[in-house]
């Protein structure tokens, strides 16, 4: 039989869930910029709990099952952002609060890399973040661990090694808009969707890496994500 489409359909990408062989399919990426203070702080803001922020990567930049990210072109400056990632398995608008986390799958940690000095440039010109935020293989991502074996971390250490050296730091009781309000909020302005992913934001000790580098992160209770940038 001859295809319905004019061209191939795009790749579902999908990551691996743990305990399980079959794969968490990705529809959108939602992230939450300056969610925690103390990176607030190091980018220059001052903290405070006005509604959060949100800007998107497509689905294709993420990068999984432990393979390798390529350096982007045009950055002489990318970042790396460790965040716990939430991967909603039930959409809905205006989800309350209270109900927030019976939207939730799993959870699992992931990088916001960032072409830091795009997205300066753009911040300066006050055009979108595009350019330094929803780069090729700008999301790389770990296992989702489901709720059914992890439950709602609400704290605990998150952390990125590179080179097997300490760089970002944090806890997720620190988070400004916690994984409930998150989403609360984040429904109002989006109906959301099963397998969309919410990257809910970075501690500090954000810096540079460079070709060759191995990063480890990691949030208590979840799998460990390895990446190396080539
Ligand atoms: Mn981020």
């Amino acid at each position: 039989m001859s295809s319905p489409f004019v061209i191939e359909p795009p790749v579902v990408t999908s990551l691996p869930v743990t305990g399980d062989t079959r794969r968490f399919a990705v529809n959108r990426i939602y992230c939450v910029g300056r969610n925690y203070a103390d990176h607030a702080r190091e980018m220059g803001h001052d903290p405070d709990r006005e509604p959060p922020f949100f800007f998107m990567k497509p689905a294709n930049s993420i990068v999984t099952d432990g393979k390798d990210m390529a350096y982007p072109q045009l950055s002489n400056d990318v970042h790396h952002e460790i965040e716990m990632v939430v991967a909603i398995g039930k959409g809905g608008a205006n989800i309350a609060a209270d109900k927030a986390l019976d939207h939730v799958y799993g959870y699992g940690v992931g990088l916001d890399m960032t072409r830091r000095d795009l997205q300066g440039e753009a911040k300066k010109m006050g055009r979108p973040w595009d350019t330094g935020k929803a780069f090729d293989q700008s999301a790389p991502c770990g296992e989702i661990t489901p709720v059914t074996k992890c439950g709602h971390p609400s704290k605990g250490a998150v952390k990125l090694l590179v080179n097997g050296e300490v760089r970002q730091e944090g806890d997720l009781n620190q988070l400004i808009w916690n994984v409930p309000d998150t989403i609360a909020y984040l429904s109002t302005l989006f109906t959301l969707e099963p397998g969309d992913l919410i990257y809910s934001g970075t501690p500090a000790g954000v810096g540079p890496v460079k070709k060759g580098d191995v990063l480890e992160g990691s949030v208590e209770g979840l799998v460990n994500l390895k990446t190396k940038i080539v």
